[in-house]
């Protein structure tokens, strides 16, 4: 190959090289994955906040339930003393008053008990459509997550053949054209050199002055201009 056609390959295989990187860096996989964290993240702040507004109504509505309980089970003891009882009429009396207070004391416990789960009931169920709007945006993460791996895997693949076929082409280029092309490359990165559209440099978009324009088209043949604003290589 004539060496301003290997440039010319060379030239296309980095900025062909570079748009896969971009692509890669930019997959639509991994915006929508980065708006669904958001989401995400806000739905589980939203849901701690509701797990943390229900605990202490749940703890009272345990505590009111384990109450009425150990009333309960007094109010039992206290029939059963009561309907076996030899004791004095004092004493029956005296059972018999408590039995009226912790009936009494089994009520208010009841009632607190069916005030706290008529409050938690409400709570509980924002829980749940909390849980239920997040769940089909995890199936979806999980989705996305798995399409950008595979995504990246193959443009890994792909960028690494490239490179190899890069790696052909700069070797069969002439040690003076290398060395020019890779010092513009460093220098201004994607790639060493550029071609002349419409009297622009296509690798910065400038337009050449007249002047350098000039001297561009009227070139001896097997000599090269660098861009005299990025300083790639101008190919003919
Ligand atoms: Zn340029």
């Amino acid at each position: 190959m004539e060496q301003f056609d290997v440039l010319r390959a060379l030239n296309d295989a980095d900025r062909w090289i570079e748009r896969v990187i971009a692509q890669r860096e930019h997959l639509p996989e991994l915006d929508e994955l980065a708006t669904l964290e958001g989401e995400l993240r806000s739905l589980l702040v939203a849901l701690q906040d509701a797990q943390n507004a229900a605990a202490p109504v749940r703890a009272a509505y345990l505590a009111a339930q384990e109450t009425a309980k150990k009333h309960l089970t007094r109010v039992s003891d206290l029939e059963r003393a009561l309907a076996t009882s030899t004791g004095s009429a004092r004493e029956l009396s005296a059972m018999q008053h408590e039995l009226e207070q912790v009936r009494e004391r089994v009520a208010a416990a009841e009632d607190e008990e069916l005030n706290r789960l008529l409050e938690l009931e409400p709570l509980d169920d924002s829980v749940a459509a909390i849980k239920a709007r997040a769940q089909p945006g995890v199936a979806r993460r999980v989705e996305l997550q798995v399409a950008a791996a595979q995504l990246r895997a193959t443009l890994d693949e792909e960028i690494a053949a490239l490179r190899e076929s890069r790696a052909e082409l700069a070797h069969s280029l002439e040690p003076q054209w290398r060395q020019r092309y890779d010092a513009a490359m460093a220098r201004v990165g994607i790639s060493g050199a550029a071609t002349v559209d419409a009297g622009r440099c296509d690798g910065c978009r400038i337009a050449l002055s007249p002047l350098d324009y000039d001297r561009f088209r009227h070139l001896a043949p097997g000599v090269a201009m660098d861009c005299p604003e990025c300083g790639r290589l101008l190919l003919p």
